[in-house]
């Protein structure tokens, strides 16, 4: 097995490891969406409705962008030389 799997929704190339509390997810919302697109998956399947289809998948692909431009707040961050845990801090309003 690979020793650092990405993330297994599709459209996240985010690492996981694998005593990650969301495994095989890199974090919870990935974990949430790819159960929803599985639920839209049957339910299209079911009905017919590829409405709900398009939208799951409008939805994934935002979390995909919000995830691009966190990466990218992140990496804006550090070349004003904030570090990545305090990215996360400032993220989770747990900064000094
Ligand atoms: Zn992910």
């Amino acid at each position: 097995m690979d020793s650092n799997p990405t993330c297994a929704r599709e459209g996240c190339a985010r690492y996981v490891k694998s005593d990650s509390r969301f495994f095989p997810y890199c974090f919870k919302l990935c974990q949430l969406v790819d159960a929803e697109m599985s639920d839209a998956q049957r339910v299209v399947q079911a009905t017919g409705n590829s409405e709900l289809w398009a939208a799951v998948v409008t939805l994934s692909d935002a979390l995909s962008e919000y995830q691009r431009q966190d990466y990218a707040a992140l990496r804006a961050a550090q070349d004003v030389g904030v570090s990545p845990r305090q990215y996360r801090e400032i993220k989770r309003g747990t900064g000094t």
